[in-house]
């Protein structure tokens, strides 16, 4: 069972993430498998959070809470970086710095 240290960087989170698939057998899932896993996640989001609002939501639907959702939603963020190489915090500060050059209307 890999561990996440306490104050993770993101390089960590990736690299617990990369654990755990290796461990849980999932190393092998192309980038196409995760996109899609994803997609779920995020009707599954959806719908924790039309539920948090009080939206009507299918009774017998498998979902769980919006913290809990967006949990999944970053493990599958995590595993496709992961299979494209990519420092998610290193692209996340430097997308950030494009970010604040734009101008908002
Ligand atoms: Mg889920």
């Amino acid at each position: 069972m890999p561990i996440l240290k306490a104050n993770p960087t993101l390089k960590d989170f990736q690299g617990y993430v990369r654990q755990l698939e290796k461990e849980r057998g999932f190393s092998e899932d192309t980038i196409l498998h995760k996109c899609l896993f994803l997609g779920e996640e995020l009707g599954e989001l959806f719908r924790a959070i039309r539920k948090q609002q009080k939206m009507k939501t299918d009774a017998n639907s498998k979902y769980g809470t919006v913290d809990e959702e967006l949990a999944d939603m970053l493990i599958y963020i995590f595993a496709i970086a992961n299979r494209f190489n990519i420092d998610l915090e290193g692209v996340f500060r430097e997308k950030e710095e494009v970010n604040k050059n734009r101008t908002w209307k």
